[in-house]
């Protein structure tokens, strides 16, 4: 039986998985993909040792650092189930293959939540996506709507400030909220249109997006657009973990030492409820999550 199965290659998790190879534990990661939000990230200038990297540029380089420790991994799997069974962490993937192992690191971070409007389904990378990162260049030259006025609507603003020809920036609340310095780059483009205020109501097309209906301050309008960037944050992805305990937003709760309420089963990163979701806190609360497990395992042994 492995000593321990990390959930996710996010910042979270591959730090862990780093840290465990060096504890020389018997560990698997299972996940979606490498990089997670990182991937997916466009500047990043706030990760110590790089003054300016790119998402997929820090995505290589933490893949580089995992694979020297030649960690087992099984990628494009999906956890669909995990819980606590007699002493031992149970988990099902969606290939309905089933492991144990005598700990678990859950570090399966967030994902982009959904508009749930009519027309957001239906196209679905067919104009509208929620990654700037990835689709952005596809919209050279194109009118764009990019909805939301947090972080992640002004990182991808900024993105399709170099690509777009026009960009519209549809914000549900009086004013943006994310940090000044990515506000002030934004507003003060001639590219982009601020709608405060705005929420939207539908998306329309034939074969792609063709446009976006919003009401702003009680008033229906219709902007031609075609490109669509959802970007109105995220939400953790605990819903395959039983019995552990959870906060309102489905945050998995746990204490300094990254364990949750349940014996052996650990957590880590923006899928749990510590304050601030970032590149570094992520990578620093896997590490400290592998560590944990390793004074725990010594305990049991
Ligand atoms: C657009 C954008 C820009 C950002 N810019 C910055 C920035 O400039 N600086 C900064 O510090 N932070 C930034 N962030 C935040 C940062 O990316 C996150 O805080 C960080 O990636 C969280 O790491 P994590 O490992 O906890 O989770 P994630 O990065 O979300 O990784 C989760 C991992 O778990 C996997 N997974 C999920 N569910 C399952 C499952 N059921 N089974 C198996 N695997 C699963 C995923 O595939 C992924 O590999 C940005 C985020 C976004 C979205």
């Amino acid at each position: 039986m492995y000593d321990l199965i990390i959930i996710g290659a996010g910042p979270a998790g591959i730090t862990a998985s780093v840290y465990a190879a060096r504890k020389r534990l018997n560990f698997m990661v299972i996940t979606k993909d490498i990089g997670g939000q990182t991937a997916w990230s466009g500047d990043i200038e706030n990760y110590t040792g790089y003054q300016f990297i790119t998402g997929p540029e820090l995505t290589v380089k933490f893949e580089e650092h995992m694979r020297r420790y030649n960690v087992q991994m099984r990628e494009d799997e999906e956890i669909i189930k995990l819980q606590k069974m007699g002493s031992s962490v149970w988990l099902k993937t969606a290939k309905g293959e089933e492991c144990e192992a005598k700990t678990a690191i859950i570090a399966s971070g967030k994902t982009s939540r959904e508009l749930n409007v009519p027309g957001e389904k239906e196209f679905k990378n067919r104009g509208l996506t929620y990654c700037a990162t990835c689709d952005a260049p596809l919209f050279a030259g194109k009118e764009v709507a990019v909805i939301g006025g947090g972080n992640s609507g002004l990182d991808a603003a900024l993105q399709l400030m170099k690509i777009a020809k026009h960009i519209y920036l549809i914000n549900i609340t009086p004013s943006l909220t994310g940090d000044p310095i990515m506000q002030e780059k934004v507003s003060e483009s001639e590219l982009v249109t601020v709608m405060n205020y705005t929420k939207v109501t539908s998306v329309f097309g034939d074969k792609f997006v063709t446009g976006v209906r919003v009401k702003r301050e009680e008033k229906d309008e219709m902007l031609k657009v075609q490109g669509i960037f959802v970007e109105i944050g995220l939400v953790p992805n605990s819903k395959f973990v039983e019995g552990v305990e959870k906060n309102e937003w489905g945050e998995i709760k746990v204490n300094p030492y990254n364990e949750t309420n349940v014996l052996g089963i650990f957590a880590a990163g923006d899928v749990t409820d510590v304050p601030e979701k970032q590149i570094v806190i992520a990578a620093g609360e896997g590490s400290k999550a592998a560590l944990g497990v390793f004074k725990y395992l010594n305990h049991l042994r």
